[in-house]
C-alpha cells in the first residue's frame, strides 16, 4: 500500500489556537494513526498526503472561529461527516489542510410537525433519523438510500443523493427546506424562507431567489451547512414490498419500466443488477445458488413459461416456493450459470393508507406484471428468505456483501441520465465491467416519476492489488465516458470524473461556477482539489476550440 507524506504543514501555535477553540485535546488530533484514517476512503482514489490535523467542533460559533483563522492563514478546510461518498471527496491534496468532522454535531435542532420536517446538523446520520422514525415520529418517512446507517442525512441531500423514495421527488436535493451555513471568510449565512420569518418556520426555498443552489452539490467548496430543514413525507398505514423478476434486463430499461412507472401505483422502485455471488454475506450459500437457478431459469426464455406455471401451485404448498425451488432445482438445471453473470431484481414497493386503495393498486401491478410476463414475488413467498430479503429494504443498510466480496474496495461512477437513454448505458456499461474480468454492479432507479434516472455501476475491488486497481481506474474511465456519451452527468463527482465532464461540456457553464467560487472563497480554502479542476490554460484551450 502506498505511504502517505505524514508531514505537518500547519504551524504549532495554529494547531494550539484549534484546541482552544474546539475546548480539549480529545477534540483534535495530528496522531499519525487519526490522520491517515481521515486521508484514505474505500475507493481506489490516493490522496498524496495526510491531512494535518483532525478537529471536531461542537456548535456553530466553533465552526466559525475554525474558518476565519483558516481563512486567514489560507489553510484548507476539509469538511467530512462520514467519508463515505465514494468520489474521494474527502481526502486531502498537496496543500494538505483541517479536516473538520462532524460528528459533535449531531443533534435535531428542530421538529416541525405541522409543516413536515426536521432541522438536523451535519452529523445527524441515516441511523440517527430511522431511531427517529421508530419511536418520536413514527407518521413520517424519508427518502434512504443504500447508505450504511453512520452516513449523513445532510450531506446526502447536499450532495443530490438517492434513495428510496427518488421516483417520487427525485433526488434528495429536493427535500431541502434551507440551510444555515458558515461562508468562507466565517461569516454566517441563512438561507431559504427562514432567513425572512427569522428562524419560526423553516418550510421552504420558494418564493425566494434559490441560493441554497449555492451549496447543492458543492461539495462543500463554498461553505459549511451548519443546520439543513429536511422535508418529511406522511408514511402511508400500509407499505409493502414485492421482488420482480423480470426476462430482459435491457427490455425492461429500455421499455416496461417507463409503462411501470406511468400506473403511478408505487411508491418506491429501485432495481439491483447483480450476479447472485453479491449476495453472499446476506443470504446463506445454499440460497445463493437456488436464487442464481432461479434467475438463470428467468433469464430463460422457456424456462420461464415452466417458473411461471409452478410458481403458483408452489405458493399453495406448505414452506413456501423457494423451499420448493431448492427442492426441485437439481430436476431443473443441471449447472449454475456463470458466476460473473448479472440478474435484476426489481424492488417495488406499494404504499396505501387503506386496504381498498392497496388492493387496488395491487391488483393494477399484479395485471401490469402479467402481460410483461415477470415474476412478482411477495414477502410471503420468500420464505425462510425473507427475513435476509426485507433485511436489504430495511434501510439504512449496511449492505456486507458489498465490502466482503474481494478485499474491502468500493468504488463506482453514479449518474443521472436521460430515461430514455438508461438501456442503452446499462448494456454499454456492463461489458466495459465485464470485459476488465471486474463484477458487475448495477443501482438503477426511476428519478422523479421517470423524469430522469440513475445509472450507477459499483466495482467492488481489491484494495492490496495494484493490477486490480488499474483495471478499475480503466473500468471507471469506461463507465463514465458511456454516461457522457448518453446525455447524463456523474454525480458526487470524483475530480477525474469531473474533469471528464467539463472537457465534454459548453465551457461556459464552468467558467460561471468557477467564477462563483472565486467570489466566495477568493483563498480557496474550501475542500480544494474537487470540482475546479481545469486549469486556465485548460479552460483557455476549450474556449478556442469551441469558437472554431
Ligand atoms: C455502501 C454504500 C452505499 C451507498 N449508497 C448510496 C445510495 O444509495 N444513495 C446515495 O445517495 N448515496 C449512497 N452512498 C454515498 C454516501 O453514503 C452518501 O452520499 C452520504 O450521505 C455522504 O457521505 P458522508 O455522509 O460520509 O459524507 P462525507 O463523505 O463525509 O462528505 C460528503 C461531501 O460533503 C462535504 N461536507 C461534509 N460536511 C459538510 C458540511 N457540513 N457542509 C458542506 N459540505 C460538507 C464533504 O467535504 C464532501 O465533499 C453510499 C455509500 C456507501 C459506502
Amino acid at each position: 500500500m502506498q505511504k502517505l507524506n505524514p508531514e505537518i504543514l500547519i504551524r504549532a501555535d495554529i494547531i494550539q489556537r484549534l484546541e482552544e477553540i474546539v475546548g480539549g485535546e480529545q477534540f483534535i488530533s495530528t496522531d499519525i494513526e487519526v490522520r491517515s484514517n481521515y486521508s484514505r476512503d474505500m475507493t481506489e482514489q490516493v490522496a498524496p498526503r495526510l491531512t494535518d490535523v483532525v478537529v471536531l467542533p461542537d456548535n456553530v460559533s466553533q465552526v466559525q472561529a475554525i474558518v476565519k483563522l483558516a481563512n486567514q492563514e489560507k489553510i484548507p478546510i476539509i469538511p467530512y461527516a462520514a467519508g463515505a461518498n465514494i468520489g474521494g471527496l474527502t481526502l486531502p491534496t498537496e496543500r494538505g489542510g483541517i479536516t473538520m468532522d462532524f460528528k459533535r454535531m449531531r443533534e435535531v435542532v428542530k421538529i416541525d410537525r405541522e409543516n413536515k420536517y426536521i432541522v438536523v446538523e451535519p452529523g445527524f446520520t441515516f441511523g440517527d433519523l430511522k431511531r427517529l422514525f421508530d419511536t418520536e415520529l413514527t407518521e413520517f418517512r424519508y427518502s434512504f438510500p443504500f447508505s450504511p446507517p453512520y452516513t449523513s442525512v445532510g450531506c446526502n441531500a447536499l450532495l443530490h443523493g438517492l434513495g428510496s423514495l427518488s421516483v417520487l421527488y427525485g433526488s434528495a436535493d429536493n427535500f431541502i427546506n434551507g440551510l444555515e451555513v458558515v461562508l468562507p471568510n466565517g461569516e454566517i449565512a441563512q438561507v431559504g424562507n427562514h432567513a425572512i420569518n427569522r428562524g419560526e418556520y423553516w418550510y421552504g426555498r420558494a418564493p425566494l431567489p434559490d441560493l441554497c443552489g449555492l451549496f447543492i452539490g458543492m461539495q462543500g467548496t463554498t461553505g459549511i451547512a451548519t443546520k439543513i430543514s429536511l422535508q418529511l413525507i406522511d408514511r402511508p398505514k400500509i407499505l409493502e414490498h414485492f421482488a420482480i423478476l423480470p426476462k430482459d434486463p435491457i427490455d425492461f430499461f429500455t421499455h416496461w419500466v417507463h409503462d411501470l412507472d406511468k400506473l403511478h401505483v408505487c411508491d418506491e422502485i429501485g432495481c439491483g443488477f447483480f450476479p447472485p455471488k453479491v449476495a453472499g454475506g446476506l443470504l446463506p450459500e445454499d440460497m445463493i445458488e437456488l436464487m442464481a437457478k432461479l434467475m438463470y431459469y428467468l433469464s430463460q426464455k422457456k424456462h420461464t413459461k415452466l417458473m411461471k406455471k409452478i410458481w403458483p401451485l408452489l405458493t399453495k404448498l406448505p414452506g413456501k416456493p423457494f423451499w420448493w425451488v431448492k427442492k426441485l432445482s437439481p430436476l431443473l438445471a443441471r449447472e449454475l450459470p456463470p458466476d460473473n453473470m448479472p440478474f435484476l431484481i426489481v424492488g417495488a414497493t406499494i404504499g396505501a393508507d387503506n386496504k381498498k386503495l392497496f388492493k387496488a393498486k395491487y391488483k393494477t401491478l399484479k395485471k401490469f406484471m402479467k402481460k410483461q410476463d415477470a415474476l412478482m414475488i411477495p414477502p410471503d413467498d420468500f420464505g425462510e428468505l425473507k427475513p435476509a430479503m426485507m433485511s436489504i429494504l430495511d434501510l439504512p443498510a449496511q449492505l456486507p456483501a458489498f465490502y466482503d466480496l474481494s478485499g474491502g474496495g468500493l468504488t463506482w461512477v453514479g449518474s443521472y441520465v436521460p430515461a430514455s437513454r438508461v438501456g442503452e448505458g446499462i448494456a454499454r456499461c456492463k461489458k466495459i465491467v465485464m470485459d476488465l474480468d471486474l463484477t458487475p454492479v448495477g443501482v438503477l432507479r426511476p428519478m422523479k416519476a421517470d423524469h430522469y434516472f440513475v445509472l450507477r455501476f459499483i466495482v467492488p475491488f481489491n484494495s492490496i492489488d495494484q493490477e486490480e486497481i488499474e483495471r478499475v481506474r480503466e473500468a471507471l474511465k469506461g463507465v463514465c465516458g458511456v454516461i457522457l456519451d448518453i446525455g447524463g452527468v456523474p454525480y458526487k463527482m470524483a475530480p477525474w470524473a469531473a474533469k471528464m465532464t467539463w472537457e465534454k461540456g459548453d465551457i461556459s457553464f464552468y467558467k460561471l461556477l468557477k467564477r462563483v467560487k472565486d467570489m466566495m472563497d477568493p483563498n480557496h480554502i474550501m475542500n480544494p482539489g474537487r470540482l475546479f479542476v481545469l486549469s486556465e490554460e485548460e479552460v483557455k484551450k476549450k474556449e478556442t476550440e469551441e469558437n472554431n
